[in-house]
Formats: C-alpha cells, sequence, structure tokens
C-alpha cells in the first residue's frame, strides 16, 4: 500500500480557539495545541508547498449545529455559565466554566466541522485540527474538560440528513471516548474503535471490551482496553490485527481519527507508555486505509494530552505524517519557537523533535490476549498476521 509522498493538508490554525482556556494550574492547555501550530510555522512547514493550507479563520459553531449532538437546554446552560464571580463547574469538578467559554467551545467544534467540510470536498485532502477532539462531552452534560463534543457533532453532521451512510472513528486517546460511543451506541452508521487506558483504572471508567453496541449499532462499538504501562508494542499489535480488517469491512465513507496523545509514556494523567512510533502508525495506517477505502478523506483531531513539551512536539508532528513524511526526530526545533515555548508555558523548552526512547517491547502476550477477548465479544476471529498497513 504506498502512499503517494504528498497529500494535500489543511491544518485549523485560528488563533482563537486559544480562547478555550480553563485558565492557569488547570490539566488541560489550549496553549500546548497553538505551539504545535507555532511550531509547524517556525520549522517551514507550510514554505514552498502550496497544498499545504493553514486555515486563519475558523466560524463558531452555530446553534443548530451544536442541535446535532446537543440538548437544548444545556446549550442554554453553557451559554449562561462562567459570568458570575464565583467559580462555577459545568460538570462535577473537572470542567470549570469561564467568560465566554460558550464562544470558546462553540469555536472548537466549529473548526471540527470545517475541518471536516475540507475533507468532504475530496481531492484526497486531509484536515487536522489540534484543538479538538473533545471526547467526553454528552448531549446534555459537559464532562473531562470537554463542553462540546467536536467530534460527535463532526460524525452527526457526516451522517445527517442526505450525508453518508459509514462513517468509522478511531479514538487513541489514553481516556475512553465515552461521549461518542454513548451517543451513537445504538447507531449502525458509525464504526468506533477506541484504543484507552483499562477504563478500571482511569477516568471516565467505561469503555469495556463487552461492550459492543446494540441494536442497528451492534458489533460496531470496539473497545480496546490496554492495561497501564503498555508500550507500543501492545498498541501496535493491536492497530494491525484489528484496525485494518474492522475498516476494510465496513467500508467507511469518511475516517475520523481522535488523536489525543495522553497516552504518551511521560503524560501526567494517564499510565500507559507509548512514544510517537504508535502514533505515526495510527496517522499513516488511517492515511493508507482511507486512501484505500473513501477517497482520502481523514479528518485528524487533538485531545487529550498534558505535557506541554510533548503534545505541541506529537500534535506538530501530525500534520507532516499525513503529508506523507517521516520526519527525522533527532533534528533540532527552531530557536524562535523554543523562545516562545518558554514565555507561554514557563517551562524549559525542548531542544529537537526527539521526544522519547521506546521501553523494551515485551508486552505482546497482553495484545495477543486482548484480541481474542474482543473476538469472543464479537463472536468472530481475527486472522492471525493480518497486514500492516504500512
Ligand atoms: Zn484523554
Amino acid at each position: 500500500m504506498a502512499r503517494a509522498t504528498t497529500s494535500p493538508v489543511s491544518v485549523v490554525a485560528d488563533p482563537r480557539l486559544r480562547e478555550y482556556d480553563f485558565g492557569p494550574g488547570h490539566p488541560f492547555q489550549v496553549a500546548s495545541r497553538w505551539l504545535a501550530v507555532r511550531l509547524l510555522e517556525e520549522d517551514g512547514f507550510f514554505d514552498g508547498h502550496p497544498e499545504r493550507v493553514a486555515i486563519r479563520e475558523v466560524p463558531m459553531a452555530s446553534r443548530e449545529e451544536l442541535l446535532r449532538f446537543h440538548r437544548e437546554a444545556y446549550l442554554d446552560r453553557v451559554d449562561g455559565a462562567g459570568e458570575g464571580p464565583r467559580t462555577e463547574f459545568l460538570d462535577q469538578g473537572d470542567t470549570p466554566a469561564f467568560p465566554g467559554c460558550y464562544r470558546a467551545a462553540a469555536r472548537v467544534a466549529g473548526a471540527t466541522l470545517a475541518a471536516l467540510a475540507i475533507v468532504e470536498q475530496g481531492g484526497g485532502r486531509r484536515a487536522f485540527q489540534p484543538a479538538g477532539g473533545l471526547h467526553h462531552a454528552h448531549p446534555d452534560r459537559a464532562s473531562g474538560f470537554c463542553i462540546f463534543n467536536d467530534v460527535a457533532l463532526a460524525v452527526a453532521t457526516a451522517i445527517g440528513p442526505g450525508r453518508r451512510r459509514r462513517v468509522a472513528y478511531i479514538d487513541v486517546d489514553a481516556h475512553h471516548g465515552d461521549g461518542v460511543m454513548y451517543g451513537f451506541y445504538d447507531d449502525g452508521r458509525l464504526l468506533d474503535i477506541d484504543f484507552h487506558q483499562d477504563g478500571r483504572t482511569i477516568f471516565p471508567g467505561t469503555g469495556a471490551v463487552g461492550e459492543t453496541g446494540a441494536g442497528d449499532g451492534a458489533g460496531l462499538k470496539v473497545n480496546l482496553p490496554m492495561p497501564p504501562g503498555s508500550v507500543d508494542r501492545v498498541f501496535g499489535t493491536l492497530f494491525s490485527r484489528l484496525v485494518p480488517t474492522l475498516v476494510r469491512e465496513f467500508r467507511p465513507e469518511v475516517i475520523v481519527l481522535q488523536c489525543g496523545v495522553d497516552a504518551h509514556r511521560d503524560d501526567a494523567l494517564a499510565q500507559l507508555r507509548l512514544t510517537p512510533a504508535s502514533y505515526e502508525l495510527a496517522v499513516g495506517g488511517l492515511s493508507s486505509l482511507a486512501d484505500e477505502m473513501c477517497q482520502g478523506r481523514l479528518l485528524v483531531t487533538g485531545g487529550g494530552g498534558y505535557d506541554a513539551a510533548n503534545v505541541s512536539r506529537v500534535l506538530a508532528s501530525v500534520p507532516r505524517w499525513l503529508s506523507g513524511e517521516h520526519p527525522d526526530v533527532g533534528r533540532k526545533v527552531p530557536e524562535r519557537w523554543r523562545a516562545e515555548f518558554a514565555e507561554t508555558t514557563g517551562e524549559p523548552a525542548p531542544r529537537s523533535w526527539a521526544v522519547a526512547a521506546a521501553d523494551r517491547p515485551n508486552d505482546d502476550p497482553v495484545a495477543e490476549a486482548l484480541v481474542s477477548e474482543i473476538g469472543s465479544a464479537l463472536g468472530r476471529k481475527f486472522p492471525v498476521g493480518a497486514t500492516p498497513t504500512r
């Protein structure tokens, strides 16, 4: 499955996305996502490549668009929140309201919908929305730093009246994408494959192997709960054994990847031990599958990720992988970006793109045991030695 060396890529780079800001000290820092955009710019990603486009302005999602997934009463509640003198939470205590939170969250959702529209235009153009991937929000409530669920809105939009019949959503965030999965649990138009740290050990606690969908969606929700400490080999085995088979059988017309990078080995909020190699496998593999199955229609968002140096560099690598590049991770990052990083985060800036070395690959039996458990839950077998996608 050879790939063209330069796939066209659009990156959402509207500076107003930075308004999705819970304040200093909150784990979710949208500034890390913006630093990814700035690293791409300073590193010359867009220079001399007319097929690479930075989208500087995206609209807020309209109320009508937000209602494709969220309930009216919840929109009203968010709209009136965050203006008082006391901190008010939109959930049990993780997601504080802030002044302008409705507009900021609607901007994030609008950016993901704008990225979807670009992908839908065809031509093999991929789109990346680094500030998106807010997969925990439910129709009637916020959850886990997520106010409006931009990825669920993208799915709802893609399968809306007169639109597509089949969307594949793959979620590699360390946390289970509960808002998306339960939002479409009985919907046969969504294949949902979700890699995450085992819910018995981490928020939100859901995403067990036995949760396989209901009604028309039966067998189309595939949960891959990895034990804490899982390394690239576990992810790689699961991805290669399951994703190409499931995606090819389903024949999606659009593929959405929620590429949260908190499964990274140095992340503060999760205990998985992946390196960028796993993210490159996911992005590259789904890029190939998108070319094979649906004329290259692939939308990628960010997601979780709580270490600024890693989040910014891994997310900045995504458009390079999407375009078919394999950047040399040993090379230096631009000095101007380092200064901006230090000023924005108050942390020492990394010197190169090198994020982390892999642990020794010794956990393959963990992945094989999960593959067979998932096979039992879905009432089927997966072939041994399935073809990796690249
Ligand atoms: Zn997460």
